[in-house]
């Protein structure tokens, strides 16, 4: 994971140098997603939200996170039958472990994927500039249940 405190800072300066007010609410929403290594969705970060400002409306906080990912500061996770997740803690491609059940996603270390890379580059001749790679699977935590 990276440092939350520099993936924070790093999502502020980014809103600043294009003109964009950066309100309390604004913040809290940058807060959680630089925080956060579950990839929420709006709708979880809304919750979160709200505790701390009320007022706070689902749209506003879908425009900031919208407005962070065209800003590559956050990696979107679309899913076909539900909402999609965010990831502000490490805003560009990598691997993801997805359970299934409890719809729980994880950062796995996976070591082979430079390999990978590189034989793919070594095979195809291709230049690698990013990829997509989702495990889905049931996580530990589903598989006692
Ligand atoms: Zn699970
Ligand atoms: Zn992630």
């Amino acid at each position: 994971m990276n440092d939350p405190q520099n993936r924070l800072e790093s999502m502020l300066t980014k809103l600043r140098e294009h003109e964009f007010r950066v309100t309390p609410q604004r913040i809290a929403v940058i807060k959680i997603l630089a925080l956060s290594d579950g990839h929420p969705s709006v709708e979880q970060i809304f919750d979160q939200v709200k505790r701390d400002f009320p007022t706070t409306s689902l749209a506003t906080v879908y425009k900031t996170v919208t407005l962070l990912k065209e800003l590559n500061e956050v990696m979107e996770l679309g899913f076909p039958e539900g909402s999609n997740r965010y990831d502000g803690n490490r805003p560009y491609s990598h691997p993801h472990l997805i359970c299934t059940k409890c719809r729980k996603i994880i950062d796995p270390d996976l070591e082979s994927l430079e390999e990978m890379t590189q034989e793919l580059t070594s095979e195809t001749g291709f230049q690698i500039t990013s990829h997509r790679l989702d495990f889905f699977g049931i996580c530990p935590d589903c598989q006692e249940k």
